[in-house]
């Protein structure tokens, strides 16, 4: 067994669409990124790499290449499962936290668990996608940004 945990944070701003597991989600502000700013899919592809001894996102996809703006991170997270499957590692399952004063994500978390699921080749049991704000206190409370912890454990086979 190999565990990882991933951690990402971004910036909110007005005119930006929130996309979080790969589910647009109506906000009047969204995060600021090279890529979609999908914060959740960016911690958890950071602990898929980190259990597999892969590094990281940034070494993967450079924040600089041009290649990558604007790119759907669902995209990069099927990159990182045929990695995983590369090394002959399975997903046995995977707990995220996403850090948000607002919106309210529970009525979301369904929609975003169907796509992880889908682009991660598990059963939706594997995942857990919960959310929690920090009582109005730091740069999420103060709704700046959003922030993301992914924790991953892995089977070798
Ligand atoms: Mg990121």
């Amino acid at each position: 067994m190999r565990i990882g945990h991933g951690f990402d944070a971004h910036r909110l701003e007005a005119g930006q669409r929130l996309v979080l597991g790969g589910v647009n989600i109506p906000c009047d502000k969204g995060l600021v990124a090279h890529s979609d700013g999908d914060v959740l899919i960016h911690a958890l592809c950071d602990a898929l790499l980190g259990a597999a001894g892969l590094g990281d996102i940034g070494r993967h996809f450079p924040p600089g290449d041009a290649s990558y703006r604007g790119i759907d991170s669902r995209i990069l997270l099927r990159r990182v499962v045929t990695m995983l499957n590369e090394q002959s590692l399975t997903i046995s399952n995977i707990d995220i936290t996403v850090v948000a004063e607002a919106p309210k994500l529970a009525t979301h978390i369904p929609a975003i668990k169907a796509i992880l699921a889908e682009d991660l080749g598990v059963e939706p049991d594997r995942i857990n996608v919960k959310a929690t704000t920090t009582e109005g206190m730091g740069y999420t409370g103060r709704g700046e940004g959003i922030a993301a912890h992914a924790v991953t454990l892995l089977d070798e086979y």
